[in-house]
C-alpha cells in the first residue's frame, strides 16, 4: 500500500552508490515488495554521492512516486554513513536496511517482518551462502567474523551484514550513539534488545559491480575492531610482561654460567643483550598502561549512553510501554 495519509509503519533504507545498472530492476522489485506489505511503507533511497544518473533517477523517482522518498548525501560518506541517514529520516515503525543490488532478496524482509510481528525488536539475515563472490573476499569475511568474535565483548552476529529490520525503539536507542567512526551492525548488537534471526543464501549482484573494494572493506574491519574491542591495546601488556619475563629468565641464565665459570660466556655480550631486552620489555609493558587510558578516552568519546531502558512499568508518566504500538499487532 502506498502512502496516503497515515502513520507509517515500514520504511526501507537502501543506500545507494552508482547503481544506476541495477536501480531499474531495484525500483520494481520495491515496488512489488511494498505493495505487498500490507500497510503503509516508504522506501529512503540514500545517494551516498554518486557520480552515475542514480540521483537524477531516485530524485525523478521520488517525485513521482509518493512510495519512495529520496536523500541526496553532498559528496560519498560511505556506506555506514547513508543507512545512518536514511535511518535517521525513517518515520516507519519497523525500519529495514538492504543493500541496493538486491544481494538481499526484497522477499526475504517479508520474513524479518513475520519475526518482528512475533514481538521482536531486532531481526537481522544471516548468510547460509554467498553467490558470486570471490574466494578472497569469501574467506577474508569469515575470517573477519570469527576474530572480531574472539575480540568483542558484545555479540556481533557472524556472517550478518547490515540486512536487518529493527523496531522504533531500537532506531531511537540508536540515535542516542553519536559516534562518528560508525560501525552499525556492532552498534545495533550493543543494544541487546530482543533480537531474532532469519537465514538466506545471498545472491549474486543483480547487476553493476561491488561498491566495497578490499581498502573499504578493510576500513570496515578496522571500525569493527576499534570501535567494539581494546583487546589490541591490552595486546601491548601481554608482550611487553612476555619480553621482559623472557629477559629475566636469560639473565638468571647468564647469571649461572657466570657463576659456574662457563667457558661459553662471551664476556659483555650477555649482558648488554640482557639489560637492551629487559627494557625493551619494560618499554612495551608502559605503552601498554598508556593504551589502557586511551582506550578508557577512547570509550567516553564515543558518548554512548550508560545504558538503554527496553521497558518501564509503573511509572506514572510512562510512556515506554506504549512503545508497543498498536501497529505490530495490526
Ligand atoms: N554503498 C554506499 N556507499 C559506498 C559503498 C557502497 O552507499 O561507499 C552501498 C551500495 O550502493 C550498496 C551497498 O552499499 O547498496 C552495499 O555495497 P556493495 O553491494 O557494493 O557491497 P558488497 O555486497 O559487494 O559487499
Ligand atoms: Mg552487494
Amino acid at each position: 500500500m502506498a502512502i496516503d495519509g497515515g502513520q507509517i509503519i515500514y520504511s526501507i533504507v537502501v543506500p545507494v552508490y552508482n547503481e544506476e545498472a541495477v536501480l531499474p530492476v531495484l525500483i520494481r522489485r520495491l515496488g512489488l515488495l511494498i505493495d505487498r506489505l500490507g500497510g503503509p511503507a516508504e522506501a529512503i533511497l540514500v545517494d551516498d554521492g554518486s557520480s552515475d544518473s542514480s540521483p537524477i533517477v531516485l530524485q525523478a523517482l521520488a517525485r513521482s512516486d509518493p512510495r519512495f522518498r529520496y536523500i541526496g548525501l553532498s559528496r560519498n560518506f560511505g556506506h555506514q554513513v547513508a543507512i545512518t541517514a536514511g535511518m535517521d529520516a525513517a518515520q516507519g515503525e519497523a525500519i529495514v536496511v538492504m543493500d541496493a543490488d538486491l544481494q538481499d532478496p526484497p522477499e526475504v524482509v517479508e520474513q524479518l517482518i513475520a519475526k518482528w510481528r512475533e514481538g521482536n525488536d531486532v531481526v537481522y539475515a544471516r548468510r547460509l551462502s554467498r553467490a558470486g563472490e570471490s574466494a578472497f573476499k569469501r574467506a577474508t569475511a569469515h575470517v573477519f567474523y570469527r576474530v572480531l568474535g574472539r575480540m568483542t565483548s558484545v555479540h556481533i552476529p557472524a556472517d550478518v551484514g547490515d540486512f536487518r529490520l529493527i523496531d522504533r525503539k531500537v532506531l531511537d536507542a540508536l540515535r542516542q550513539m553519536p559516534e562518528r567512526d560508525r560501525f552499525v551492525r556492532g552498534m545495533i548488537a550493543w543494544l541487546g534488545f530482543r533480537q531474532a534471526e532469519v537465514s538466506f543464501h545471498r545472491l549474486e549482484r543483480a547487476a553493476g559491480e561491488t561498491k566495497y573494494p578490499l581498502f573499504k572493506m578493510a576500513r570496515l574491519a578496522m571500525s569493527a575492531a576499534l570501535g567494539f574491542s581494546d583487546a589490541p591495546l591490552r595486546l601491548a601488556i601481554w608482550c611487553g610482561l612476555a619480553v621482559s619475563g623472557l629477559a629475566l629468565l636469560y639473565g638468571a641464565w647468564v647469571l649461572l654460567l657466570w657463576m659456574t665459570n662457563d667457558p661459553h660466556l662471551v664476556p659483555g655480550w650477555s649482558s648488554i643483550i640482557v639489560i637492551v631486552s629487559l627494557l625493551c620489555g619494560l618499554n612495551m609493558l608502559m605503552t601498554g598502561i598508556v593504551g589502557l587510558y586511551v582506550g578508557r578516552i577512547h570509550s567516553e568519546a564515543k558518548h554512548r549512553p550508560l545504558y538503554v531502558v527496553q521497558n518501564r512499568v509503573g511509572f506514572d508518566s510512562d510512556q515506554a510501554d506504549a512503545s508497543y504500538r498498536t501497529s505490530r499487532s495490526a
